[in-house]
């Protein structure tokens, strides 16, 4: 199976070294320049198998030779063994044919966890067998960020940065970053926006001499690996309401198009997805471009979902791709007057994406509504990010085709959002309830390139 630049310019890649690099040269993202297909039966026959099995049935075929069949199972296995809940990935009713996707019961509390730990461990066996010693950095809204730290602590070959947006990261995310008391960890608080940590993460994959250097590895929603982890449960849930004898239409929380993207891909290998929902909230770059045809950058409005407060949502480009029949050059161009301020997207392009994506948003005011609103009528806590999902899979009339929305933060990330809205503040899980006990460890930097690049070399000579 090989890899190919969504901007063409930029060499052919297997899993693994797509995995290990993360962005294309081109500035481009890695996507399989084929997409396996599962049949009917293969996909029946995913009903009642662990998740585990589910995931080794998913993922395999992207692969190709990179890993041995032994060494991918134990990845998966011991990725997943930290979670909470033995379904992983469990579904739950909401209301009539209204189904919510927890996908936070992983040990940073994020859906992050499903790609993070599994990339942990890839990379761990990966480099174990080269001797080789990579940097990653990353650049998070919050939970990216933990749930890569929590996967990476400890590890032999690996140092690992983050860049964080100081001040705009709830507590419990900043702690969780803070305080890893391993050597290799290190968290960046940026002064400025997540925008800014993630053109700064670019700006590090572009400098050549740097990314070779300290040789740089990237574990953002871009990098390829994680995407793929992300579509194993869009199967899981979709088979346990009866696909693929029915279709079914996922609601997804919208920040980066990460995890929407990986629905795609189900889509794409055969899972009869009728919709897949983009839900934003009030930074809506997504609904609007999926409304009118334009995307354009805004400022970003700090929200009670901070996941989500993003401008530039990096893996549409992956979306944009396809929508333009696998153009490289013409996504360039999009990438270039991007620069500027937006693009607008061909009538064509956006006539194939909404084939399958719609869109939604959620005002602040909706969001707080629908958290209240859930506690009081379906007994559910939400965090912020599911809340926007939920409200936003509400207005798509749910008829005869389920509707999964996926929840995709634990209420206890973001617990003066929750309280705020229903005057119960949300409790961690025993596991980590000395969280606020910890010992905070964390270094300020400018949004200055050079700066933060000298930073990482005198770390990493150490
Ligand atoms: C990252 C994140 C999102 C957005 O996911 P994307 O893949 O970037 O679209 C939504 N909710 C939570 C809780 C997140 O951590």
């Amino acid at each position: 199976m090989q890899y190919i630049s969504t901007r063409g310019k930029a060499p052919e890649l297997n899993f693994e070294q797509a995995m290990l690099s993360g962005l294309a040269r081109d500035g481009g993202l890695y996507v399989p320049r084929d997409i396996p297909k599962m049949s009917h039966g293969d996909i029946a026959a995913l009903a009642g198998l662990s998740y585990e099995e589910a995931a080794f049935r998913v993922m395999w075929p992207f692969l190709g030779e990179s890993f041995t069949e032994e060494e991918f199972r134990g990845c998966i296995e011991r990725g997943y063994s930290g979670f909470g809940h033995d379904a992983r990935a469990p579904l739950k009713q909401l209301g009539p044919n209204h189904f919510l996707l927890e996908l936070f019961h992983g040990p940073t509390l994020a859906f992050k966890d499903f790609a993070m730990q599994l990339i942990g461990q890839l990379f761990q066996t990966a480099l174990q067998r080269s001797g080789e010693r990579v940097t990653i950095v990353g650049a998070t809204s919050g939970d990216t960020g933990s749930a890569a730290i929590e996967a990476f602590r400890g590890l032999d070959n690996v140092d690992v940065f983050i860049l964080y947006p100081h001040g705009r990261v709830s507590e419990v995310q900043r702690r969780q970053m803070t305080t890893p008391t391993e050597d290799n960890v290190h968290a960046l608080a940026l002064d400025g926006h997540f925008d800014d940590c993630q053109a700064r993460l670019k700006d590090m994959f572009n400098h050549f001499e740097f990314r070779d250097e300290v040789r740089l590895a990237g574990v953002n929603s871009i990098n390829w690996a994680r995407v793929l982890a992300q579509v194993v449960y869009y199967f899981t849930s979709a088979v346990s309401l009866g696909a693929p004898h029915r279709e079914v239409s996922f609601t997804v929380p919208t920040g980066n198009f990460g995890d929407i993207f990986a629905g795609y891909i189900a889509k794409r290998m055969g899972l009869p997805i009728q919709r897949l929902v983009a839900a934003t909230n009030q930074n809506d770059i997504l609904h609007r471009c999926m409304s009118t045809g334009e995307y354009r950058t805004d400022e970003v409005i700090p929200s009670i979902s901070p996941s989500m407060d993003i401008q530039v949502s990096s893996n549409f480009e992956r979306a944009l791709f396809d929508a333009y029949d696998r153009d490289g050059a013409a996504v360039g161009q999009l990438m270039d007057e991007l620069q500027s301020g937006g693009f607008s997207v061909s009538q064509g392009a956006l006539q194939a994406l909404r084939e399958t994506f719609a869109s939604g948003r959620a005002s602040e005011d909706e969001t707080r509504a629908t958290i209240e609103r859930a506690r009081t009528r379906m007994g559910e806590l939400l965090c912020p990010h599911s809340a926007v999902g939920v409200k936003v899979a509400e207005e798509q009339q749910i008829g005869e085709i389920p509707m999964i929305t996926l929840a995709t933060a634990h209420p206890a990330k973001f617990p003066d959002a929750v309280e705020a809205a229903t005057g119960i503040r949300p409790g961690l899980p025993p596991r980590m309830s000395d969280l606020f006990e910890r010992d905070e460890r964390l270094t300020r930097v400018t949004n200055d390139l050079e700066a933060i690049e000298t930073l990482i070399k005198e770390r990493i000579a150490k």
